[in-house]
């Protein structure tokens, strides 16, 4: 199979598959760009269902950046202690806060990179806004993406994996409406292509994986 074609068609398999299994997740609804660069910071290493739990509330308290700022620390950090790590991501979600409202009259700026400035904001949650929140094409990938990648491609054993899995990334995704293929992705790594146990035998890219084939 032509490169350009391996690539079309794991997309068009990818989509068709989330399309009958997506997981429904409150935050995959909203246009609120507030409400979606905060998720990201609650769903850094903790698991989504986690962050449903406590959604509904934590917005109905926290309705804005303000409501950030103006909260005690230890009062955030209780709110969110079921994800883990809250004293980090409080202490994350505060400084963000105040910087949104202190340099920017309370608005996401237009450009996220300045986001990257708060500790505990890096690239993944600044690429990530900018796609599910601005419908940008942007590049990253947590664990489970990563590992979907290097299974399914055949690395070169002296190549860089980061690099590697970049260049995958950017040559599987759509130029447009990238945010409904990260979701397949994520969720497909979730359902399907999980760290132990992976379901080869009932995968719809099973023909095009590298790590299928060997096995
Ligand atoms: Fe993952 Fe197995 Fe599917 Fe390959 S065939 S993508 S390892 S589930």
């Amino acid at each position: 199979m032509k490169r350009e074609k391996k690539y079309s068609v794991l997309r068009e398999n990818l989509l068709e598959w989330y399309d009958k299994n997506k997981r429904e997740y409150p935050w995959r609804n909203t246009t609120n760009l507030y409400q979606i660069l905060i998720t990201e910071i609650l769903l850094q290493k903790t698991i989504a269902s986690n962050v449903r739990a406590l959604y509904e509330d934590f917005f109905q308290k926290y309705k804005d950046f303000s409501a950030i700022y103006e909260s005690s620390i230890t009062s955030l950090q209780s709110d969110i202690k079921s994800l883990g790590l809250s004293k980090k991501r409080s202490k994350t979600l505060k400084d963000l806060s105040e910087m949104i409202i202190s340099n920017f009259k309370g608005k996401i700026p237009g450009d996220p990179i300045v986001l990257k400035e708060i500790n505990g904001i890096a690239e993944y949650v600044s690429n990530a806004y900018a796609c599910f929140g601005l419908n940008r094409r942007t590049l990253f990938y947590d664990v489970n993406i990563k590992r979907i990648i290097e299974r399914v491609f055949e690395i070169s054993t002296n190549g860089n994996k980061n690099e590697f899995v970049n260049e995958q990334l950017d040559m599987l995704l759509p130029h447009n409406d990238c945010k409904h293929f990260y979701w397949a992705l994520l969720d497909f790594g979730s359902i399907i292509c999980a760290k132990k146990n992976p379901k080869c035998q009932i995968c719809p890219i099973s023909d095009s994986c590298h790590y299928f084939l060997i096995i």
